[in-house]
């Protein structure tokens, strides 16, 4: 899932893409509506995230010309403005769900994968991936091992989250490092096999049957032969 940011108090714009990237999506963020309405005629978010003060126009604006130019992806307002007249009127004017700043993170992040289900309903998002006695739960990023909670970075998370989306699928380096650290070249590290050394520490276990299986010269493949 990607989102558009829109949000010119760069402090505010990198705490939220911090913590959308954290939670699985891919984010492009924006500070001004000129930027922000060249990025949404792209047509490849799935949502948009839009503060109303903006440097060069009002975020309202910004939303009726996407809206013009056939651009549907739903749009959460997010604004210091909030008398319940002009909530009421950023609702009327395109917006799909408001909320008002100061906000908590985990409210925005819950309000952000209800506008991306209600979108959506057909294709609905697992909320758990299961592979042999691994168990993930993607809604509280928490991952089980038999039972036994693994204390996992947020990178390890998305990295065994990727991994689980493809069971008994090899995974390249090329391709994890395209999904879960969004880098479309091989920036010749070796972050890929560094994260994956952790976590088959923290995942397999010595008393635990391996999960994650090394293809030698090709990648990864996560399965429970
Ligand atoms: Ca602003």
């Amino acid at each position: 899932m990607r989102l558009l940011l829109v949000e010119d108090d760069i402090s505010i714009q990198r705490f939220v893409e911090r913590a959308l990237v954290e939670a699985g999506y891919r984010v492009d963020s924006t500070a001004d509506s000129r930027s922000a309405e060249t990025l949404a005629l792209e047509g490849n978010h799935d949502a948009f995230i839009i503060d109303l003060g903006l440097p060069d126009g009002d975020g309202l604006d910004l939303i009726a010309r996407c809206r013009a130019q056939g651009n549907g992806a739903p749009v959460l307002i997010l604004s210091a403005r909030r008398s319940v007249r002009e909530r009421v009127k950023g609702l009327e004017e395109g917006g799909d769900d408001y909320l008002t700043k100061p906000f908590a993170i985990a409210e925005l992040l819950a309000r952000v994968r209800n506008l991306l289900r209600r979108a959506s309903p057909g294709q609905k998002e697992p909320s758990r991936l299961e592979v042999g006695d691994l168990q993930l739960d993607l809604i509280g990023r928490e991952a089980r091992r038999g039972g036994r909670v693994l204390q996992l970075t947020p990178q390890e998370f998305s990295l065994l989250e990727y991994l689980c989306r493809n069971p008994g699928r090899v995974v390249t380096r090329t391709m994890i490092l395209d999904h879960v650290w969004h880098m479309r070249f091989d920036p010749a590290t070796n972050v890929v096999d560094v994260h994956i050394y952790r976590l088959r520490a923290k995942v397999d276990r010595s008393d635990c049957r391996p999960l994650i299986h090394t293809m030698r010269g090709v990648g990864y493949v996560l399965k429970d032969a």
